[in-house]
């Protein structure tokens, strides 16, 4: 339980103001996306210790400040994540899931569902979970709690069960062959079973899935794809794209 007026928090950004100060922009629980200013931040580390920084699970302190600043009171390190630091692979990983929660929140409107995600894929990062296939069931996630309507087991335009047939649809939706146009690529069965079994796992099990890399291949395009229309721009952090199976149809 968090003390009065605390609530969890990432770091989303952190941008020097002047030579002391830091505004840092949190995904918070409570409270969806805050921008804050934290005082002297950048001069001394004395008061927010080394706590505020990427991918920790903190505990911050808000007061109201001046427009839509708040100020920052105070940091505590709920729980360390240092599966980043020194890995490349995990430190993309982390980084796309925070971009992602960046663009895809919004400010003073909170998203519990959003954020305990965010947090679980974090944590299994930190428990040694594979990168790769984390960002892939972070992305099936991730467009489910957006609202991006994805059924991963049935046609987008239709609403039919998906079986064998599934198509990929304007590079971004999972459609049956009746509904996709000529030539749309097809969908192949272990792509299908891995959606579904991303969208079902608990929680706290997010790094027990393996991605088999051609799955991957297939997957990858197809889920960035997703997440930048769902989040309405492109993804700088998005993992160098593999060109998917058959014809490189990039824009
Ligand atoms: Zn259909």
């Amino acid at each position: 339980m968090t003390p009065a007026g605390a609530t969890d928090a990432f770091v989303l950004r952190l941008t020097p103001l002047g030579e002391a100060d830091r505004v840092v922009d949190l995904l918070t629980r409570d409270r969806g996306r805050v921008s804050a200013l934290a005082r002297g931040a950048r001069r001394s580390r004395k008061r927010f210790g080394a706590a505020l920084d990427y991918f920790h699970r903190l505990e911050v302190r808000l007061r109201r400040g001046r427009g839509d600043l708040w100020r920052l009171e105070s940091v505590d390190l709920a729980r360390r994540c240092t599966a980043p630091v020194g890995d490349l692979e995990a430190f993309a990983a982390a980084s796309h899931v925070l971009e992602v929660a960046r663009l895809g929140s919004r400010d003073g409107d909170p998203d519990p569902d959003l954020f305990d995600l965010v947090d679980a894929v974090l944590a299994a990062l930190d428990r040694g979970g594979e990168p790769a296939s984390l960002t892939r069931v972070f992305q099936v996630r991730a467009l489910a709690v957006l609202g991006y309507g994805w059924d991963v087991g049935r046609c987008s335009h239709c609403g039919r069960a998906l079986g064998p047939d599934a198509r990929v649809a304007a590079g971004c939706a999972v459609v049956c062959a009746r509904c996709a146009g000529p030539g749309a690529p097809v969908l192949p069965p272990g792509a299908v079973r891995t959606l579904a079994a991303a969208a079902a796992l608990p929680l706290a099990r997010l790094g027990s899935l393996r991605v088999d890399r051609a799955v991957d291949g297939v997957l990858e395009p197809l889920l960035a794809r997703s997440l930048e229309a769902a989040v309405g721009t492109r993804l700088r952090s998005r993992a160098s794209p593999r060109p998917p199976a058959g014809r490189a149809a990039d824009d």
